[in-house]
């Protein structure tokens, strides 16, 4: 079982509940986020549930491999003046979901630093 009870971005995976999925691989799935913050927002998460980067493995390298250039592809498609990968590691950080995902932002010009 890869999947974690409860954990939301499992039951995405599981299309267990409702998300606008745009792509995925076999390790990864690409989906809008339900709040954007920018006008493209997607997120792109590895089906392996880990709570976060800080608990991946060497094992996970083939995996986070995959999460890249699914949002590689999902930018190549919706983004063609630039983009930022975001992932928040804990929840000083602003980490509010415990499945890694990696936000892809763009669309708009991105200030930096970030807040
Ligand atoms: P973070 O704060 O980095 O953990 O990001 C979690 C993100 O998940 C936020 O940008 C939320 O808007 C997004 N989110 C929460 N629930 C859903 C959902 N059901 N479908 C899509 N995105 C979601």
């Amino acid at each position: 079982m890869i999947g974690r009870m409860g954990c939301l971005f499992c039951k995405i995976i599981a299309r267990e509940i409702p998300s606008e999925i745009l792509a995925e691989n076999e390790h990864a799935l690409a989906f809008r986020d339900i709040n954007p913050v920018a006008p493209t927002h997607v997120l792109v998460i590895p089906k392996k549930h880990l709570a976060g980067l800080s608990d991946a493995a060497p094992e996970d390298g083939g995996a986070l491999g995959e999460v890249l250039l699914l949002a590689r592809a999902v930018a190549a498609k919706e983004l063609s003046q630039g983009y930022r990968l975001v992932i928040n590691n804990g929840a000083d950080a602003g980490q509010s979901v415990f499945h890694l995902h990696v936000h892809v932002l763009g669309g708009r010009p991105l200030a930096w630093p970030p807040g």
